[in-house]
Formats: C-alpha cells, structure tokens, sequence
C-alpha cells in the first residue's frame, strides 16, 4: 500500500509543483492531477505549478492556464513536489523553485533514478507517475478534474495502453478513472493521435529518410536544426515519431534523433521486446524506462549513430 498524499502532507500552506523539461503527457497529468487534489483535500492552500510551456491540447486540463515559469519574485514555498523526473538536471530552470522551498518530495517510475532529494517515492513498475499518484490517493476524494489529468497520464506514457509497462493495475487504475466521468475517448484522441499538418509532415520526412542498420533490427532517423527551422517547427511537433517508427515490422530499437543546437540532439529510444533501452540511454548521461529512454548526444549524425550502435549491437547478440 502506497502512503498517502495526506499521510506526506505537514502543517504546510504554499505548495509548488515541478517536472522534466519538455513535459509530456504524464508530466503535465501529474503536476496538474497533483495540483487539484490538494486543493480538493484544502481549497485554501497556495498550490502553484511550475513548467516549461507545453503542447496546447493539454488545456483540456484543468489548471492548465496556470502553469508558468518559477521567477525569483514567486518567493518561497514550504513544500515542493518533483514529479516525473529522475535527477536534477532534467528539471532545466524551474529547479531553482528547490532552492526555495522548505521540504521536497520526489514522486517517480524512472528505473534511471539518481536520488537527489531526501523524500523519494520511486516506482519503475508504475506504468506512469500518473498511475504511482492514483495510488496514492483516497479515491473517494478525486474529483472529476483530477481524474482527466491522471488518466491523460497514463494514457501516454503506456502510448494509450500498447506498451509492456501496462499491467492489471494499471487497467484497475484506469477503470476506476473512467468510473469518476473522464472524457477518456476524448482525451486520447485530442491529446495523443491528433496531429497538426506540419506534425504530420515532419513525420512523413522522418519515415523516408529513416535507415534501418544491425542487419535492420535498428532504426534510425533524424530531424536537423536547418529542417526545424525550414518548417518553424517546435520540439513537441515531433512528438510520436520514435513510435512510429518503432512499429516498422522486424525492427527491435527505433532511434529519432533531433537537433536542438548545432550538433546537439536529443536522442528518443524505444524497444520493443529484448533491449534495454534505459541502459543505453544512462551510458550516455541519459535515462528512462527498460522499452523507453533518452539522451542528450553531440557529434555529427554518424557519431551519434556509431555510438549508439556500439552500445546497442552487443544487447542484440551481435
Ligand atoms: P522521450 O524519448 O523524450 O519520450 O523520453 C522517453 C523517456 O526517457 C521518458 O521517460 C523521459 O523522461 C526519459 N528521458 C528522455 N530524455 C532523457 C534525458 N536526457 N535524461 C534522462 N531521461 C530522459
Ligand atoms: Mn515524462
Ligand atoms: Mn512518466
């Protein structure tokens, strides 16, 4: 039995929560699921929640409009929440919002976890920290809002119940969700398979000049910085390429490789059933989950790949 939010919860009043750079889906689902059950259990606390600007369809959440930036000027806080989140450095700027705050509780599913607050509450079985955060709170207090976010987050992170991180208690965890009135078909088609013209674009280009190596058990492709720019296109605009690509029949790791700054990417891996991908992705600074992980790489595109191969190949047999 995981403790309760209520069990955590002290004498505290101002409340900040925080996730990784780039939020997806669980990231976003949790902060703002966290956001409003806390102020079910006491409308009259200060819960802010601080994040880097995320996808636009996720306004179908309550509190969405509220997310922000933490500035110096927001103060101090008696409790800061990190969730979704394996280590410091994926927090980006907002993890200044630490520095201010008297007691911090990590609340986790990354197997790549490197401790680096007192209070941690890690589950790699979780399929989400959506579905951790669902344990850990009185069902019969989670509103309708806070139900959408939880089951936003759980829907992504297991790519809408696909992924071999989806167990029987994840299912429950759902059910019960969907049992509080969640718009579930809604949420998964507006915020995970819709795409926009230019999304859809930038995917097709990635599908055509992907190459498949390791006698095609790999698959690689990647979006350059010219290309982003070309398109103006912005990092969630390649959201969902990896698995994608991940679903080409025969192929057991997929890699999307895009451009963040001259020859630094961000490298997306995914596997389907015998690589661990997480271990790849921590040999190279990164971390995430055994079929879904990520790194920061710099070099040319050969480098990257040649790298990743070295690392890949002997998981494979080869
Ligand atoms: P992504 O490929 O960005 O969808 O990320 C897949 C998983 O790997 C997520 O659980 C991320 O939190 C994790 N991840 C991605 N990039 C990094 C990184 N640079 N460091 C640690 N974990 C990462
Ligand atoms: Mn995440
Ligand atoms: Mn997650």
């Amino acid at each position: 039995m995981e403790k309760k939010i209520e069990q955590l919860l002290g004498q505290e009043r101002r409340i900040c929560i925080t996730g990784h750079v780039h939020p997806d889906g669980d990231c976003v689902g949790s902060c703002l699921g966290l956001r409003s059950y806390l102020l079910t259990l006491d409308p009259a606390l200060t819960v802010d929640v601080f994040l880097e600007p995320s996808p636009a369809s996720f306004s179908i959440l309550a509190g969405f409009e509220k997310i922000r930036m933490y500035q110096e000027e927001d103060g101090d806080y008696d409790l800061c929440f990190v969730l979704d989140a394996g280590e410091r450095g994926r927090l980006g700027a907002n993890a200044s919002c630490l520095e201010h705050a008297g007691r911090i509780i990590c609340i986790d599913h990354h197997r790549t976890q490197r401790a680096f607050v007192e209070e941690q509450i890690v589950r790699p079985e979780a399929s989400a920290t959506c579905e951790l955060l669902f344990d850990m709170m009185d069902e019969e207090k989670i509103s309708l809002e806070t139900a959408e976010c939880l089951y936003l987050g759980i829907a992504h992170d297991t790519g809408v119940f696909r992924h071999s991180n989806v167990t029987r208690h994840t299912m429950e965890a759902a059910g019960a969700l969907i049992g509080k009135g969640v718009r579930h078909s809604k949420i998964v088609n507006d915020t995970f398979f819709a795409k926009s013209y230019l999304q859809n674009q930038l995917l097709g280009r990635a599908l055509v000049e992907s190459i498949v190596f390791c006698e095609g058990q790999c698959i690689v492709s990647m979006v350059s910085l010219k290309t982003m720019d070309f398109y103006r296109a912005a990092h969630e605009d390649l959201e969902g390429i990896v698995d994608q690509l991940r679903l080409t029949r025969g192929v057991e790791v997929a890699i999307f490789i895009s451009e963040t700054e001259f020859q630094v990417y961000k490298v997306s891996l995914r596997s389907n059933e015998k690589v661990d991908v997480s271990r790849v992705a921590e040999y190279f600074g990164g971390g995430g989950h055994l079929r879904a992980a990520g790194c920061t790489m710099t070099g040319t595109f050969y480098d990257v790949v040649n790298n990743l191969s070295e690392q890949i190949a002997p998981q494979l047999g080869m």
